[in-house]
């Protein structure tokens, strides 16, 4: 522990940029081949502390409170109140107070809520790093770095900690989330001066930028607080703050309806003041209660808190979502765009046949298991390997970068599964990858990229240097003038290799092309060898076949989408034979018709639109045609939802209305450019996330057909008395009363909703929907009459009967309530019908809003210190029956209405085209 604070003491401060590579881990303590071992970095982990990103500043409880009454609707409550104060309506004042403060309290906690289940979700989007411990690469929580770790950087990595880099090889990086320059920066291993800026820093990778691309291998100099992001307390961009585009709506909602209440308020108080039936402090009593009773004070903090839920609920179905807005939009989603390999199949790779120039083989086996034979004719070959199926075996051992390994009894692979099921291959055909690996050291590699579509490695062997080469067929024959046979190289013959490579496809395989040079002369290049170094003169081996079955889910899924109105469209590296046929099985597009990439770039932008209105398989595609792709789709209207794995995807991501991130093989540079991070990488999590992103939109429109009819028949009520010159059916503090139980017990239960059994058999939701269509205001006027009429026969019977003015009045209340308790009953579903058990089911905390409006009612009726407050008086039973029955009345009538919408067809197109 001290060791760890004195270095710490010592290094801060330092200029490593201007030290020597040599000097930096010497006074870091640390080599850069062996990287720390495991007590050291603890060690030093306790005097250093986490490396943790400064938090943003949160807002304080206090804030968050005081934030709750900063809204159109609650100053017009509070000015409300004050003028109820300055008349001495003390009790009139306090409730409206009390139903403010109450308010803010539930918007406080449910906000914490929805803050706290955005922040689990932060949690799971924690980085990992790539560092040398105990000799030996290992990939750790980010949180652990310390200084003097060796870190692997690759392309696509987020850089997790300010870095001295030690051995760069083409790595450039972008410092925007730094120093706001866009265009990446170049980066060496080499000292610069000691007063570089930090642009100018060339030989350091700093916390929080991102590689472009290239590698590298640098030592952690300083950690969270310390590192140049830390110290100018810059946040990056993570899941964003509580506003969408709907919350947006909303408030602007709030003023309208200010407006519209201000006017109507106005238009009010004249008539009843030139009817002379009240007096100035009535009216204006009832005027206000007007006022309190439109307005949707719960409304806010509901829909915050339905999408909250949503996030969580898309969580747990490995949906991550990262930017809020992106639950609204998934709602709409019309097009989802996917990858192939991993997304819609398994990425559970196995060679399955082979093609010299000399004969075709079959590959037997399971997954990544060693077990398994290759045969010819159905003869095994193991006793006499031809020499051109070793050379393949070599460049499968060799010019490879992934790792199996066994877990549970499963053999599984680390890093690119196309690369891991070379090896099996391989050991099928008796090749010792261990041996091969001591016998030929790599010296020199060129990665595979997309863009390239090949890896190659150079490889120093008793005999000489060798260029071991695989990729697309299609690029590796470009680049051989020759082929390999039994009796040597000779004059390559491609059409041979490009129909078997056809043939291949057509199953569904995808198709390795492998070559190799002997004494290439490439050794010893200053900057290592550049994909532009590919010779042209390369000696092809042959084609490996490999197969990569569909996941059940994915067919399941892709079903599913085409039932709820959206289009799958496949992006794939792969060939397009291949693309057919896995689409094929996976129920996408006709079954036929691929486009291949370099079709793509023939065509114009108009031409393109056309084309994706066809097809729906595109093949050998790279990063620039998925983003002219998304530009296509979006200008011809369609809500499109992106997938994407590699660096280069995340323009496409960005410009897709959903960038879906891969959360297990994606880099972190496309998981920056998402808005959903898919953390099973599986093409049913992105359904299951639409699915729930109509849920959550379903819900919230609910929610608002739930409460604002009753806001208008409680402000109609009070008007129509004003209107008409009688008594008053409902005080303004019982309608707020009334207003708080809505919000309270049953408006939140909404939020808790189910899928509806055919949220997936509609189609998408336009994006231009307002949140009140005609269907909406329709649905609106209509309850909100029907429960005015409900509740003003109710006053008017009993008052007919001789009751006093204090008992219809509370059976007035009642009656508004307990035709919200079955209005929500009809509510749960739009136009479907209520009118079964199961109609009912799907939602247990219905049950219990229900009865604790049952509860509050019997205190607000029967409990004297209730019975002073609000001016009630008990019911004797008969009249409960009585009010039970209209309520009962009250619900089939609306049925009724949902049954007529329902089997007009124009009706019902036009409330499920969401
Ligand atoms: P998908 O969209 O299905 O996920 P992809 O976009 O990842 O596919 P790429 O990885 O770009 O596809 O692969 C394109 C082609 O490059 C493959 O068909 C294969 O021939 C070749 N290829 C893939 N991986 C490697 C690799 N590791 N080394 C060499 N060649 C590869």
């Amino acid at each position: 522990m001290k060791a760890a604070q004195q270095l710490a003491a010592e290094t801060d401060g330092t200029p490593w940029h201007a030290l020597p590579a040599n000097e930096v881990e010497r006074q870091l303590k640390v080599s850069a081949d062996q990287g720390l071992d495991a007590a050291q970095a603890l060690e030093r982990l306790d005097a250093c502390g986490p490396n943790r990103l400064p938090q943003g500043k949160k807002r304080g409880p206090v804030a968050r409170l005081l934030g709750q009454f900063n809204n159109i609707l609650i100053y017009v409550l509070l000015v409300s109140g004050f003028i109820k104060l300055m008349l001495s309506l003390w009790l009139d004042a306090s409730i409206i107070f009390a139903v403010v403060v109450l308010n803010a309290l539930l918007g406080f906690v449910q906000e914490g809520r929805a803050e706290k289940a955005l922040d689990s979700i932060r949690n799971m989007l924690s980085a990992h790093a790539r560092v040398l411990r105990d000799g030996a690469a290992r990939l750790i929580s980010a949180d652990d770095l310390v200084p003097g770790d060796i870190v692997l950087l690759e392309s696509g990595d987020k850089i997790p900690a300010d870095l001295r880099l030690l051995e760069v090889k083409n790595l450039r990086t972008e410092e925007a989330a730094l120093t706001g320059e866009s265009i990446p920066a170049e980066k060496t291993a080499a000292t610069v001066s000691a007063n570089a800026t930090v642009g100018d820093r060339a030989n350091m990778a700093f916390s929080g930028t991102l590689v472009v691309s290239g590698r590298a291998t640098g030592v952690v100099v300083a950690t969270g607080n310390h590192t140049e992001l830390g110290r100018i307390n810059q946040l990056l961009g993570e899941v964003t703050l509580l506003e969408t585009p709907l919350l947006r709506q909303i408030k602007k909602f709030g003023y309208t309806i200010t407006a519209v209440i201000g006017v109507v308020s106005v238009l009010l108080f004249a008539w009843g003041h030139w009817l002379g039936h009240m007096t100035f402090v009535q009216l204006f009593q009832a005027i206000v209660g007007i006022a309190v009773s439109v307005i949707p004070e719960g409304l806010p903090a509901l829909i915050t808190i339905t999408l909250a839920i949503g996030v969580q609920r898309m969580a747990r179905r490995n949906a991550i979502i990262r930017r809020l807005p992106a639950v609204e939009t998934l709602g709409s989603v019309s097009r989802i765009c996917s990858d192939k390999t991993g997304t819609l199949t398994l990425m559970e790779m196995m060679a399955t046949s082979a093609v010299t120039a000399d004969g075709a083989y079959d590959v037997t086996g399971d997954g990544y298991a060693c077990e398994g034979e290759v045969s010819q004719d159905g003869r095994p070959v193991a006793g006499a390997v031809p020499d051109t199926l070793k050379m393949m075996c070599l460049v499968s051992c060799l010019c490879n970068d992934a790792e199996l390994f066994q877990a549970d009894g499963k053999w599984k692979v680390e890093g690119d599964p196309t690369e891991g099921a070379l090896y099996p291959f391989a050991a099928k055909l008796g090749m010792d990858r261990g041996e091969v690996a001591a016998a030929a050291p790599r010296v020199d590699a060129i990665p595979f990229e997309s863009e390239h579509k090949f890896m190659a490695t150079l490889n120093r062997s008793a005999d000489g240097d060798m260029l071991l080469v695989k990729g697309a067929p299609e690029v590796i024959l470009e680049h051989c003038d020759r082929q390999q046979t039994s009796g040597g190289a000779v004059l390559i013959d491609r059409g041979h290799f490009a129909r078997e490579g056809e043939r291949l496809a057509a199953r569904g395989e995808r198709v390795l092309g492998l070559a190799w040079l002997p004494n290439p002369g490439l050794a010893g290049r200053p900057d290592g060898l550049d994909p532009r170094d590919l010779p042209r003169d390369l000696v092809f081996l042959g084609l490996v076949g490999l197969m990569d079955p569909p996941r059940k889910e994915a067919i399941e899924a892709v079903r599913e989408c085409h039932d709820g109105g959206i289009r799958v469209t496949m992006i794939t590296g792969d060939h397009k034979t291949t693309a057919a046929a896995v689409a094929r099985r996976l129920g996408i597009g006709d079954g036929r018709t691929a486009v291949a990439g370099v079709e793509i770039e023939a065509m114009n932008d108009a031409a393109l639109r056309e084309c994706v209105r066809e097809v729906d398989v595109f093949a050998r595609a790279s990063p620039e045609h998925k983003l002219r792709l998304v530009k296509a789709i979006q200008a011809n209207g369609q809500v499109v939802a992106m997938t994407g794995d590699g660096v280069n995807d995340a323009p496409a991501l960005k410009k897709a209305d959903i960038g879906v991130a891969m959360g297990v093989k994606g880099t972190e540079v496309t998981k920056e450019a998402a808005g959903m991070i898919l953390a099973d990488d599986n093409f049913a999590s992105i359904s299951a996330a639409v699915k729930e992103g109509r849920t959550v939109y379903n819900n919230i429109e609910k929610a608002i057909l739930f409460m604002l009819p009753t806001n208008v028949a409680q402000g109609a009520v009070i008007a129509s008395a004003i209107l008409f010159g009688f008594a008053l059916p409902i005080t303004a503090p019982q309608v707020l009363w009334v207003n708080m139980i809505t919000s309270v017990a049953l408006g939140l239960v909404i939020s808790f909703e189910p899928h509806e059994s055919d949220v997936m058999k509609r189609p998408p939701r336009a994006v231009d929907r307002p949140i009140l269509n005609r269907f909406g205001i329709w649905r609106i006027l209509f309850v909100g009459a029907a429960l005015l009429i409900y509740t003003l026969l109710t006053f008017f019977a009993l008052q007919t009967q001789g009751a006093s003015e204090a008992m219809a009045r509370t059976a007035a209340v009642n009656a508004i309530t307990l035709g919200q308790v079955f209005y929500l009953l009809n509510s749960r579903h739009l136009i479907l019908s209520s009118l079964s058990t199961q109609a009912h089911g799907g939602n247990p905390l219905l049950w219990y809003g229900i009865l604790a409006v049952v509860v509050l009612q019997l205190l607000f009726t029967y409990a004297p210190p209730f019975q002073a407050i609000f001016s009630t008086e008990s019911l004797p039973l008969s009249v409960w029956a009585r009010l039970l029955a209209g309520a009962v009345l009250f619900f089939l009538f609306v049925e009724a209405e949902k049954l007529v919408i329902r089997s007009v067809p124009a009706w019902r197109n036009a409330v499920m085209a969401r």
